[in-house]
């Protein structure tokens, strides 16, 4: 058979996987085309892609699972492959089919794998069969009420029904005792019914203290077949990952082998071509069970291309064009060790609901060969309520563990997300716990360490008050340097700008619906803040999106965003999002509005008007240094100058009147 090579691929997906996919089929020399639903109109996916097409509404029924539409636009495009990515179309073997049947390449194995492992226990008998390691259990087709009970009080207990369509952590029920098994089956298989349209179940022994352990596998058309090693993924939440590690913690070379070696077995077994994952259980023992083989490209992947070298987006190609794998086994080998933090938009303290909005910013880590980003997000978009909520994939690589984990807790803390809430701190403590460097691994990792996990006080801190505060003042003070003519700059104005006698500004925070109240007053030195009746000396210099702050002394660096009234402070993964009240600068007394007074304490260094002249509204008078700052001072309406208070050189308090006029007493 001759195969022509793919020029033009479809990317049949969205997000970060599209984004990941197109980036390595242009370094490849494909063109590629991209597919988007009213949701993703404006999406990175579609701006990266050489060309994208509009294929119907946001709900993924209405788009990205609209097989006929996706294989016309390959047609209409002139695509010659599609890749699926993972999700969606890329395990529907009618799919796969319909893309042979057009002459377009499916970046996928054959159909008859696709359809081998959709069920579960399908793929277990053909596991079986060939030899692979099964969990003890029954998945026979006998259905029968009492057949299941006999089959399951001779597996014993705890025991697992798992539905056979089911997928993503659902339909499973683990049951506990025999009187325990007929209820569980039932509502197992109601919610079988419901969500997969199929009621037959499997059911198996229930292992009480087992990892996730899945082989990488890939094989071509011409009966090559390799491993690229295993992935950890036992922290889950609801059976679904939340880290993936490369290599396991652990796993001897032994084990890996003899892993590796069943997972081409069970590849081989169902005629693989491509990528593909097959799922172990993997026992306290040592003993190894096939869970299930997923036939498409997973989201970890990048875990085993950093710690191989490799990009498997290109042997996907690769093989899907006919050739040989690029490598064999014994030219592959392990080097470090990598993470891959899934960055959700979720709340991990209520149950990691996951949050849906606009995401006013998004500030990543410096990226290179130990930082990988792998997002289809900026700032700007939206995380809508109709895909997947994931964020980001943040993967770190170092030459071992800890020194992997290290960078992995750095990269969290540089990964600021504001305008939703995610799971980044939940993943920082997560990378910071225990038993997790430790590597004390097993499914129910986060059943066990979750309390540890709940993140930090979600309060606000005198500090963090202070922090706020000072971002206030000191871009106030910013606002009036850099350019003298706004108008809503409390140094510009004098009427707004007043100073009671006390010489203190209110500055009104406002964070989860409390209000907070803190004093400035100015030093020469800096602010002293009264917070919460506690007084800070707060100091700092601001930098685009970076506070560098002393407070009483201690010195430290703040990420912000800020959006609106809305500033987003970022420090160690937690992040606090504050709203400035509008009035927050304007000085606590409104009366005394004739006079012109200094906004500061300093040091005047110019007087630009004497006794008698006529100035006009915003003609500057006087100039002060205040902070190493020059501040300007103007004329807040037509008037005439009656007195100058100070001269150049003199030391002013702040509020000190500078400037009378002649028609104010
Ligand atoms: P799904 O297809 O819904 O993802 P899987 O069969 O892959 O379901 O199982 C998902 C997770 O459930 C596994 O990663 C593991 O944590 C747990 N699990 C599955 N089978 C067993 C079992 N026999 N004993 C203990 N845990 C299991």
């Amino acid at each position: 058979m001759t195969q022509t090579s793919i020029h033009k691929l479809l990317i049949a997906n969205r997000g970060e996987i599209a984004c990941r996919i197109i980036r390595t089929a242009q370094r490849m020399g494909i063109e590629c085309v991209a597919v988007y639903s009213d949701a993703d109109k404006n999406a990175q996916h579609v701006k990266l892609a050489d060309e994208a097409w509009y294929i119907g509404e946001s709900p993924a029924k209405d788009s990205y699972l609209k097989a006929d539409t996706i294989l016309e636009i390959a047609k209409k495009s002139g695509a010659n492959g599609i890749h699926p990515g993972y999700g969606f179309l890329s395990e529907n073997a009618e799919f796969a089919q319909k893309c042979s049947d057009n002459n377009v390449i499916f970046v996928g194995p054959p159909v008859g794998a696709i359809e081998a492992m959709g069920s579960k226990s399908e793929a277990k008998s053909i596991m079986q069969n060939a030899g692979v390691p099964l969990v003890q259990g029954y998945h026979g087709d006998d259905q029968s009420e009492s057949l299941l009970q006999q089959e399951a009080d001779k597996i014993g207990y705890p025991l697992l029904i798992k539905a056979t369509a089911g997928g993503g952590g659902k339909g499973m029920r683990v049951v506990e005792s025999s009187s325990d098994f007929i209820d569980a089956l039932n509502s197992c298989k109601r919610e079988a019914i419901s969500s997969f349209g199929d009621d037959q179940v499997l059911i198996e022994k229930y292992l009480t203290k087992p990892r996730h352990v899945e082989i990488q596998v890939f094989a071509d058309n011409q009966g090559n077949a390799v491993h690229l090693f295993e992935r950890d993924c036992s922290v889950q939440r609801r059976h679904q990952k939340v880290i993936e590690e490369a290599p396991a913690p652990g796993l001897t070379s032994e084990t890996r082998e003899a892993m590796g070696q069943v997972a081409i077995k069970a590849a081989q077994a169902i005629g693989y071509s491509g990528a593909g994952t097959v799922e172990f259980l993997y026992d306290e023992d040592g003993s190894f069970y096939f869970m299930e083989m997923n036939t498409r490209l997973q989201v970890e992947h990048p875990v085993t291309e950093m710690i191989t070298g490799l990009d498997l987006v290109e042997w996907q190609i690769t093989v899907a064009n006919g050739l040989d794998l690029p490598l064999l086994q014994d030219q592959l080998s392990i080097n470090g060790h990598a993470f891959e933090a899934r960055i959700y938009a979720e709340d991990p303290n209520n149950d990691f609901l996951p949050a849906t909005g606009n995401i006013s910013y998004m500030g990543l880590p410096v990226t290179n060969a130990n930082v990988r980003v792998d997002s289809g997000i900026v700032s700007g978009d939206t995380v809508s309520v109709y895909y997947d909520p994931m964020i980001a994939k943040l993967i770190v690589w170092d030459k071992d563990r800890n020194s992997a984990l290290a960078r992995l807790r750095g990269a969290l803390s540089d990964f600021h997300v504001a305008g939703l809430t995610t799971n980044i701190e939940f993943l920082h403590q997560l990378a910071s716990n225990d038993a997790f460097i430790k590597a004390d691994l097993d499914t129910h990792f986060l059943d066990k360490h979750g309390e540890e996990l709940t993140t930090a006080d979600q309060s606000l801190s005198n500090d963090i008050l202070a922090v706020a505060s000072l971002f206030v003042m000191l871009r106030q003070s910013e606002a009036h340097t850099a350019d003298g003519e706004d108008p809503y700059s409390p140094w510009n104005t004098t009427s707004g700008w007043r100073l009671n006698e006390d010489n203190h500004h209110a500055i009104e925070l406002i964070h989860n619906n409390q209000h907070h109240m803190i004093t400035a007053h100015f030093r020469d030195t800096g602010f002293l803040l009264e917070v919460n009746g506690k007084e800070i000396l707060a100091r700092g210099e601001l930098r685009d999106n970076q506070l560098q702050v002393d407070l009483d002394g201690h010195k430290s660096t703040v990420k912000l965003a800020v959006s609106g009234n809305n500033l987003v402070l970022f420090k160690n993964a937690q992040s606090w999002q504050i709203e400035i009240k509008d009035n927050s600068l304007i000085s606590l007394d409104q009366d005394n509005q004739a006079n012109l007074t200094a906004p500061m304490p300093g040091t005047v260094i110019d007087v630009l008007v004497a006794p008698g002249d006529a100035v006009e509204e915003g003609q500057p008078l006087i100039v002060m240094e205040a902070m190493k700052m020059e501040h300007t001072i103007k004329a807040h309406k037509d008037t005439t100058v009656d007195e100058v208070l100070y001269q150049v050189g003199d030391l002013v308090d702040e509020g000190a009147e500078l400037i009378a006029f002649a028609d104010e007493e």
